[in-house]
């Protein structure tokens, strides 16, 4: 008797619970607590991972107690909650937060909060969901009132500076109070399962590593495209700008994924090293190529799926601001596996279609036997956002009588499909396990922070030494037609799935 295979995987079985632990979130009543870490934490309560020993605090300068803070928190998750058996989690959730009314540039109720938080016996997750000014403040007070201990963790959120510069001085204040192995820098994308799988389909397989390099991957796209606008970030996002907020750290980093040699293991400083190489052999781009190399875009009205939406300018409200929306652009890496093998990335605001995808495009077979029939190159497409997922692109016969004719087909690995219509965890569950875990794999080290903004602030110099201003498009476009022209005039083309 054969075994058949079985069609589907087994069920993945549930994260076993982590030990007691604290989690105090500063800016506990902002966007990114109750719109992101609650819910995150919520679901990983509702899941068993986290259990009732655990104790969260949310702090701000809002002057709430326990109660009001549980009522907004409930408020904030009934948006996001989607199956019964979550909802009968949520009273159980709610019990263990707390809240406390903390100015962090005040010494006010900090000897209070450590007295309540008692011997360093459980790890304590400090996460700053505030402002970048308040980093250091934070530190500060950490230590002065004696909560910056071995059991201590920090999260820090980016924007980490807005230069090499600033970004050395956040990383310099938070460095004088914690060892660099207390310090998580957040980068959510790298909690997106997709860009896990990344690392598991280069590493766990041996089918692809063998091509993975210059003499079978003519080029890499890395598209991070919103269809939304400012919302509610005006002024953070006019002082930024798209390479700042996205290229930066999101783009950077999954370019770093799909570049980096294979690391000696799944150690979170073996990962680290591989990507900081890749950063630190990423060619230049100066005033004398950022013409050639970059594009930057600012939208105009457009409608944007059906909706009429105003251009930037008069969502801002001023007439005056230069500050890019759109970037496209085209890295190379200078080392031998990659060398003459361009990274296409763009990122925009007010795009057509909201997707995050990185597409590998092999290389086209040497000798063609199908006469004049063209044959499309290979394709394998991570789709990080909406519905994440891996499709390889192959060449198949079309079945049927009528001669040997080819079609570019997907072979599809739909995560909901795959792995059984589970719910599809939020990036910030599992990085959040992670942290108090200790787990710093899928966390930024300072180095890698700094790197990426050498590489940057070039561009952002050479950009703020033209007298050119960002190219208009359309908002509900896919960019400015330089974009478009960027690839083009090198013979290959944006995927069509995102453009
Ligand atoms: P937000 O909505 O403005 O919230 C800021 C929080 O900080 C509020 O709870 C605020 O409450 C608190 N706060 C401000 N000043 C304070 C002070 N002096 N002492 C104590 N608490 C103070 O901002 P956010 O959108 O949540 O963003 C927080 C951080 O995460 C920012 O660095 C942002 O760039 C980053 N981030 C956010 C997102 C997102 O999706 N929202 C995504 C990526 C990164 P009170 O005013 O009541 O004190």
């Amino acid at each position: 008797m054969f075994d058949l295979p079985t069609a589907r995987p087994p069920p993945v079985s549930p994260a076993p619970p982590l030990d007691a632990f604290d989690l105090i979130i500063f800016g506990g009543t902002g966007d990114l607590a109750q719109r992101k870490l609650l819910p995150a934490l919520f679901h990983r309560y509702a899941d068993g991972q986290i259990t009732d020993a655990a104790r969260i605090y949310g702090l701000a300068r809002d002057s709430l107690d326990d109660g009001g803070y549980r009522e907004r928190v409930r408020a904030a998750l009934q948006k996001t909650m989607h199956d019964a058996r979550a909802a009968e989690a949520l009273d159980g959730f709610l019990a263990l937060l707390r809240y406390r009314t903390i100015d962090l540039t005040s010494d006010a109720g900090w000897p209070e909060l450590a007295g309540e938080l008692g011997a360093c016996d459980r790890v304590q997750v400090f996460y700053l969901a505030v402002g970048p000014d308040l980093f250091g403040h934070v530190g500060d007070r950490l230590q002065r009132h004696g909560l910056a201990r071995p059991c201590t963790r920090v999260v820090v959120e980016k924007p980490i500076g807005r230069d090499a510069v600033s970004a050395a001085a956040i990383n310099d204040a938070l460095g004088r109070v914690f060892a660099e192995s207390q310090i998580f820098r957040i980068d959510h994308y790298l909690g997106k399962e997709t860009v896990q799988n990344l690392t598991a389909l280069r590493f766990a397989n041996a089918l692809f590593e063998p091509l993975w390099n210059a003499g079978h991957i003519d080029h890499v796209q890395i598209t991070v495209a919103e269809t939304v606008g400012l919302e509610r970030r005006a002024s953070y996002y006019d002082r930024a700008g798209a390479l700042r907020d996205m290229v930066q750290n999101h783009i950077l980093q999954l370019l770093c994924l799909v570049a980096m040699e294979p690391p000696a293991s799944l150690d979170a400083d073996a990962i680290r090293d591989e990507k900081l190489k890749v950063l630190r052999a990423l060619k230049p781009i100066d005033a004398h190529s950022a013409a050639q190399l970059t594009v930057r875009g600012q939208y105009r009205a457009g409608a944007v799926e059906g909706q009429a939406v105003p251009g930037y300018l008069d969502e801002l409200g001023r007439t005056d601001s230069r500050t890019e929306t759109f970037v496209a652009l085209k890295a190379e890496i200078a080392n031998w596996r990659w060398a003459g093998v361009p990274f296409y990335l763009r990122t925009g605001k007010r795009l057509a279609q909201r997707v995050s995808e990185i597409v590998i495009s092999f290389r086209p077979v040497p000798h063609s036997i199908f006469g004049e029939q063209p044959l499309s190159p290979n394709k394998l497409v991570l789709r990080l956002q909406p519905d994440e997922g891996v499709t390889l692109w192959i060449t198949n016969k079309v079945p049927g009588p009528g001669g040997l004719r080819l079609r570019n087909v997907p072979l599809d690995m739909s995560f909901a499909e795959t792995f059984g219509g589970a719910r599809h965890p939020d990036a910030y569950e599992r990085l959040l396990m992670d942290v108090v875990r200790g787990n710093a794999m899928l966390f930024m080290r300072r180095d890698e922070v700094e790197a990426a903004w050498a590489w940057i602030d070039p561009i952002r110099a050479a950009w703020e030494a033209s007298d050119d201003a960002p190219k208009p498009y359309t908002a509900g476009s896919w960019g400015p037609s330089a974009a478009v022209a960027l690839i083009e005039r090198e013979g290959r083309h944006w995927h069509e799935d995102a453009g």
